[in-house]
């Protein structure tokens, strides 16, 4: 049968088929716990209220709001009248964040009650957005000068419980949108369609992938803003798993007392929430034994790290990689079935790398030459094309030049072996050309990271008169390190590791590596600080 694939009918088959299942969702005031039928009657009258407030098909309904289970049925409330779930990243500059809800012309805004200060702020500039809801009881809306402002609660409790899934929706049609932060200029939009939301979180549920299933308790620390969750909530919803939620600015130490507390079986985030979950995990004590899976992606998981996770407390570590071009999941790096005798050194070794490509894409890897050779050496960028990779941005002329021949173009410099496990080696303005040779600044980070002192490293390029660039490492170090740990002692580490012209010119102790608003190395600010500092600016 040709038969549309749709978002709001994956909330309908958790109903149906998982009504006793729970959603627990940490809001600014309480822990919540809620049944999928629960979860699913609040969905409907939140539909019922979105009609009412005259959002219709196709309509971009704004959220900016943390990972509770008023997001998740926005998630399915949004697609399920035909309307567009438009996730805002929270933590961008308020300009970006006019611009991107004027660029997506955002008609209603959802809002997190510790942010409505900032919207508060912005909606003189917000000339689309006809309406705003606070996700909150009536009783608890704060001061705010928002006209037609509405408390999420008193919507749902006005609304129809009975109210339809609508189910004559095109699935190529879009049902979400992110914006990416481009490194220079605006943010880039990308819609994703009904299909494409399906088809990737099938991709999830996949034993050789993260193996979502109705058995899992999962908790997804990676935002409900930043690429969906990477799909998670649509996932773990359709699939009937148990669900986490952390809420509002969590810490380490409820991440840790969630996993103990409800037993998570699987959870995700970037490399920067790991680092911070480690280190409560080495300060204070937990049991995290119901742990099958600690998921890491967004950027490159150091070594260190799968060791720390994998060795030291027996939690199995997943490599993952996608961008929100690509919804995100892309590679996913799973040891193979004759790779499982492998040393524990030489496991952890293998899952630094991001994995092998999820079936239902197809990837190429060219440099000017055309396609390169797999033979783990060669660098290359990675293309990518399949169903839930997108083919444009969202009315932006950028698109040309990322999208080009059918192919995704996506910026990562990568290496494959012949068995197609791909390695990224950098972003394509991060690798560092000296003397005509390229540097993985990647590998120099990971090196660096993996030694004991090392709390996170991050290396740039500077401009050299003699061999183009050269790099430069910025390095914090653990507290109890500090001022014992010197320039040479890295630099020693790192001698017998590398090539001698990879070895950084200098090592700079800093406090803090300024990281992007998904907890990213933000390199560009890195550099400028780096270059201030050895006054070449
Ligand atoms: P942004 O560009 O705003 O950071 P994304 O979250 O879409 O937005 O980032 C996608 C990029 O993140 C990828 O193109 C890649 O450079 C990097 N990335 C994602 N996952 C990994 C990973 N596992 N290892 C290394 N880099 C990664």
């Amino acid at each position: 049968m040709k038969y549309p694939l749709t978002v709001g009918a994956m909330m309908e088959h958790a109903e149906k088929f998982f009504p006793k299942k729970e959603v627990i969702s940490q809001t600014h005031d309480k822990l919540h716990r809620l049944t999928y039928k629960e979860v699913g009657k609040r969905t409907r009258r939140l539909m019922s209220a979105l009609d009412k407030l005259g959002i219709e098909q196709g309509d971009k309904v704004g959220t900016l709001a943390w990972n509770t289970h008023r997001h998740l049925e926005i998630y399915f409330a949004a697609p399920g009248i035909g309307s567009i779930l438009h996730t805002i990243n929270i933590r961008l500059s308020p300009e970006h964040i006019i611009y991107i809800i004027n660029h997506a012309e955002d008609k209603i805004i959802f809002v997190d009650k510790d942010i409505l200060p900032l919207v508060d702020k912005l909606h003189p500039h917000l000339p689309t957005v006809k309406a705003y809801v606070v996700m909150t009881d009536k009783e608890e809306l704060p001061e705010n000068s928002l006209p037609n402002v509405y408390s999420y609660e008193e919507l749902l409790q006005e609304g129809d419980e009975t109210y339809p899934f609508t189910r004559d929706i095109d699935e190529d049609s879009a049902a979400g949108m992110c914006y990416t932060s481009a490194t220079t200029g605006k943010p880039k939009g990308v819609l994703y369609t009904h299909r494409a939301i399906a088809l990737h979180s099938y991709a999830l549920g996949l034993a050789d992938t993260a193996a979502i299933s109705e058995s899992d308790v999962a908790m997804a620390v990676v935002p409900q803003f930043h690429v969906n969750a990477w799909g998670m909530p649509f996932a773990c919803t359709w699939f009937g798993s148990t669900q986490v939620m952390p809420g509002p600015r969590f810490t380490p130490k409820r991440l840790a007392t969630f996993i103990e507390e409800y037993k998570v079986t699987i959870s995700a985030g970037v490399p920067t929430i790991w680092l911070g979950l480690l280190k409560e995990l080495d300060e204070n004590s937990y049991d995290t034994s119901s742990l099958r899976g600690v998921l890491c992606g967004g950027s490159a998981a150091p070594l260190s790290m799968v060791r720390a996770f994998e060795q030291k407390y027996n939690i199995p570590f997943f490599h993952a990689y996608g961008a929100t071009e690509t919804t995100p999941l892309a590679t996913y790096s799973r040891l193979k079935s004759y790779q499982q005798d492998l040393s524990p050194d030489e496991r952890a070794n293998e899952k630094t790398r991001q994995g092998i490509l999820v079936p239902g894409l197809e990837m190429k890897v060219i440099d000017e030459n055309g396609e390169i050779p797999w033979d783990d050496e060669t660098m290359g960028e990675l293309l990518l094309k399949g169903p839930w990779i997108a083919d444009t941005y969202y009315k932006d002329e950028r698109s040309k030049t990322a999208f080009i021949d059918g192919w995704y173009h996506t910026g990562d410099v990568v290496t494959v072996d012949e068995e197609g496990t791909m390695k990224i080696v950098d972003r394509t303005g991060d690798l560092i050309k000296s003397g005509g040779e390229w540097i993985s600044s990647v590998e120099l980070e990971n090196a660096i990271m993996a030694h004991e002192a090392v709390f996170e490293a991050s290396v740039v390029a500077i401009p050299d008169e003699k061999w183009d660039e050269r790099p430069i490492a910025c390095v914090v170090l653990h507290d109890q390190y500090k001022d014992k740990v010197a320039k040479s002692d890295i630099a020693e580490y790192l001698k017998p590791q590398f090539a001698k012209f990879w070895l950084p010119d200098d090592y700079l102790f800093v406090d803090e590596i300024p990281k992007t608003s998904v907890g990213k190395f933000l390199k560009r600010e890195l550099r400028k600080q780096v270059l201030e500092h050895l006054n070449l600016a």
